[in-house]
């Protein structure tokens, strides 16, 4: 069995920065427990590996008791949470990904200049509801071109674009283009889009036109991941996707003379080298 291992495969940028920070802590103790708010990764195996650990994984910002480590995780969080945390006197480790930081900071200074924000996100996405604590004011949030022409924007008021760091780059390009032409090419526009996630579907497209059938890696909870199986299947090819190796469906695999393996932005590279493994032994 050929197997085509995808370059793109595993943690990204953010994901990779944010486990660093979590790693030096639980290596370090200072006697003060640590909590992150919410996930810090959408990987299952990963988050059992922190909880044995003694990281405690809690909703909610008031469950975290003062004088522990709070983690942020790499979507950020809005920002009069971070600011009840430090008034709570909770000790915080900073692992929002240095995009979104940037995201964070160029809507904040946008916002400070006046005007409404037209951001392109999900609606109910960690990232996106500190994006939003970030404007100061009025935003209108939108998921699509269609979305946004749903609302009626006023061309006596001032707005700026911005984006979820994860979006599409090509239909943020069509928004541009739209609110150019409704109100008028002064209409400030913030570069905010990252390409990992980009990148790894592109890489996922190209491997999928060149493999008999096509192995996704990471959590089921993972929406990066889940897309990257989208786009594979799409293509045409048998794809599977799994959390760890022992859920390879091992006698359908074998039919297979070329396999291409990829995985998702939160997925650890033990689990990518061990289903890689796998799937050459067959
Ligand atoms: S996908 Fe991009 S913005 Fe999001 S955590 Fe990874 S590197 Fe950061």
């Amino acid at each position: 069995m050929i197997v085509k291992r995808a370059r793109t495969a595993g943690f990204c940028m953010g994901v990779d920065l944010a486990l660093r920070k979590l790693d030096k802590l639980v290596e370090n103790p200072d006697g003060r427990p640590i909590y992150t708010l919410g996930p810090i990764i959408h990987n299952p195996q990963v988050l059992e590996e922190y909880e044995a650990l003694g990281v405690h994984r809690v909703a909610a910002p008031e469950e975290i008791p003062p004088g522990s480590h709070a983690v942020i995780r790499a979507h950020g969080v809005p920002r009069f949470v971070e600011e009840s945390l430090k008034t709570r006197g909770v000790c915080i480790e900073d692992a929002t990904c240095p995009r979104v930081k940037k995201a964070q900071v160029l809507i904040s200074t946008q916002a400070a200049r006046g005007g409404t924000l037209l951001l392109y996100g999900e609606a109910d996405h960690p990232e996106v509801r500190g994006l939003v604590s970030y404007a100061d004011g009025d935003t209108v949030l939108f998921d699509s071109l269609p979305a946004l022409l749903e609302h009626t924007l006023d061309a006596g008021k001032h707005y700026f674009l911005a984006a979820q760091t994860t979006q599409d780059r090509a239909q943020f390009e069509r928004i541009r283009e739209h609110l150019r032409q409704t109100l008028g090419p002064e209409t400030p526009v913030l570069e905010t889009i990252c390409d990992a996630t980009m990148e790894r579907q592109r890489e996922a497209v190209a491997l999928a036109g060149e493999v008999d059938a096509m192995v996704v890696a990471g959590g089921y909870t993972s929406g990066n991941t889940r897309r990257l199986a989208d786009v594979a299947r799409a293509k045409g090819v048998p794809c599977v996707h799994v959390e760890t190796p022992d859920e390879l469906p091992m006698d359908r695999l074998r039919g297979f003379s070329i396999i291409g393996l990829t995985a998702g932005a939160s997925t650890p590279q033990k689990i990518i080298d061990a289903i890689e493994s796998m799937l050459r032994e067959l």
